[in-house]
C-alpha cells in the first residue's frame, strides 16, 4: 500500500486487500525467500507464517460462504499490517497500484477494487 496517499487508519478499518476469499487464495501475496525464511521461524513480528513456493498459504475457513474472508496472517485488525516495509512483499508495497501484462508489454494499473481508489483526483 502507497502509505503516503492511503492513511493507516483507513486500511485498518477496510481490509479488503489483506483478505482473501477462497476463489482469491490464487493472488495471495509471493514473498521474498529470505523473508519466507526469517517469517516461518519465531520472529520479531511474534507471528509466522506458513508458505509454499514462497506464497503465504492462508485458510481456517469457517463457513461455506464463498464470501467469507479471511485474513492475512500479518493482518492486525485494528492496525493494519504488522509488517516493516523491508519485510512486505512488492505487490502490497506498491498497492493499490498494479503492475499487469497488457499485450506484451508492463503497464502499471490502478485497481478499481481499492475503495480509497475511487476518492482519487478526477474519479467519478
Ligand atoms: S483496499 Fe485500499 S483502502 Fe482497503 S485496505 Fe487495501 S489499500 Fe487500504
Ligand atoms: S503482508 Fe501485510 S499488506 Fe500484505 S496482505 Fe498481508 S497484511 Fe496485507
Amino acid at each position: 500500500m502507497l502509505s503516503s496517499i492511503l492513511s493507516k487508519q483507513s486500511c485498518a478499518s477496510c481490509k479488503f486487500c489483506c483478505s482473501f476469499r477462497r476463489q482469491s487464495l490464487w493472488e495471495t501475496q509471493l514473498f521474498p525467500p529470505e523473508v519466507v525464511e526469517k517469517l516461518s521461524h519465531p520472529n520479531e513480528y511474534g507471528v509466522m507464517g506458513e508458505f509454499r513456493d514462497c506464497q503465504i498459504v492462508l485458510g481456517g475457513y469457517r463457513t461455506d460462504d464463498t464470501e467469507e474472508e479471511v485474513p492475512c496472517t500479518f493482518l492486525n485488525p485494528h492496525k493494519g499490517c504488522i509488517l516493516k516495509a523491508e519485510d512486505k512483499p512488492f505487490d502490497c508495497s506498491i498497492w493499490p497500484l498494479r503492475i499487469m501484462d497488457k499485450d506484451g508489454e508492463l503497464v502499471i494499473a490502478l485497481t478499481p477494487t481499492c475503495p480509497l481508489s475511487a476518492q482519487r483526483p478526477g474519479a467519478s
